[in-house]
């Protein structure tokens, strides 16, 4: 395809899709759905999770735009496929156009196309800076003045030092949308996308004394420049490249499974980001340590099982073993769910399974 037939394409979709983006965005992007039924509304975000970061535009069927608070604004539905989806424009360009029946005509792919150049701005060039000074003016777990980490940790029943890959904020400034509510100790995990390189920074807001602040949302990821991708990204709190890989959600879960078992464990932050998980090429197994939650609506299975299925298929079909392994017993009357802490702190290292046990499990999911 020419330049010029490439631009009649960009053109001709870009026109078509115009007050078609509602039902474009659900065929092609599915996880946009509870965004699409709460037009303008805040709902978690498909892509990092957490509570309510997320919204499609009001003129979502005009524009295709979106925005979420900690990956970034999206004008057109072009960039919000992209985003969703981890596509390139070209890739997103053609779906859409395949969903409309645009240029039908045309057979030609487009996959050849170089990916358009992301061009920085202000804003990118703000972030970045934020998240550097917020690293830099960071703490080992281990120093004196980290107490609050190391209380906090100890308060959830984690006994094992914490690992080298988190750092500690004496003074973090925490914002409620646009306004400064205050500073808080922090514990921080640099998030890393699926080739290694630093996308953003996770934080878990304290008190003083070692509790999670009181604040809206303790645990917060720091928003992040246009050209980095989350998806498919963790947090690497081991930097052994070891062939079999332990994953879990959340960080006191994560060093749960690391203390139960003694192994590497991966931190993919929540069940958004776990489904979406991708190992680096070193890794031939995975054993995925979900949460057991309990069934919604939107998850009739329990969103931590569902994500945690949904991570195994995809591993297989990338030909890696993969199993998952969910916590045994009841979710205690009034919790939301059961996760591996949990287990941790009512059975110690005796309620994880031995490894002897796991390669059973692993062989027995591959048949
Ligand atoms: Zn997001």
């Amino acid at each position: 395809m020419t330049t010029e037939e490439w631009d009649a394409l960009k053109e001709e979709v870009l026109r078509m899709a115009r007050g078609h983006w509602e039902g474009t965005l659900a065929a092609l992007a599915p996880q946009l759905q509870p965004a699409l039924d709460r037009v303008g509304r805040h709902v978690p975000c498909p892509v990092h999770g957490g509570k309510d970061g997320f919204r499609v535009f009001k003129d979502v069927g005009e524009t295709g735009g979106s925005v979420c608070n900690t990956c970034g604004f999206y004008a057109d539905g072009i960039a919000t496929l992209m985003w969703a989806n981890g596509w390139r424009y070209s890739t997103a360009l053609r779906a859409v156009a395949d969903h409309l029946r645009v240029g039908v005509h045309s057979a030609q792919p487009v996959c050849k196309m170089a990916r358009p150049v992301v061009s920085t701005n202000g804003d990118d060039d703000r972030l970045r800076l934020s998240l550097n000074r917020v690293w830099s003016e960071s703490l080992p777990m281990s120093d004196r003045d980290a107490e609050p980490a190391r209380l906090y940790l100890a308060r959830r029943g984690i006994s094992i030092p914490p690992p080298e890959a988190l750092r500690f904020h004496p003074a973090l400034a925490y914002y409620g949308g646009e306004k400064r509510i205050g500073e808080f100790p922090a514990i921080l995990g640099l998030v890393s996308g699926v080739h290694g390189e630093a996308v953003t920074i996770h934080r878990i807001y304290l008190t003083a004394d070692g509790h999670k602040a009181p604040v809206a949302s303790p645990k917060k990821l720091m928003a992040y420049p246009k050209d980095r991708k989350i998806v498919g990204g963790a947090i690497r709190l081991d930097d052994t490249k070891s062939p079999l890989m332990l994953v879990a959600e959340g960080l006191e879960t994560s060093l749960a499974v690391m203390e139960g078992t003694g192994l590497s464990v991966w931190c993919a932050i929540n069940a958004v980001m776990l489904a979406s998980f991708v190992p680096p090429d070193w890794v031939k197994r995975v054993l995925i340590f979900a949460d057991k939650d309990r069934p919604t609506e939107q998850h009739p299975k329990g969103h931590g099982q569902e994500a945690a299925k949904d991570l195994v298929q995809r591993l297989w079909a990338m030909g890696i073993q993969a199993s998952a392994i969910v916590p045994g017993g009841e979710i205690l009357q009034g919790e939301k769910s059961l996760d591996w802490l949990d287990i941790l702190r009512r059975d110690g290292k005796a309620g994880f399974p031995k490894l002897s046990a796991i390669d059973r499990r692993v062989i027995r999911s591959a048949a």
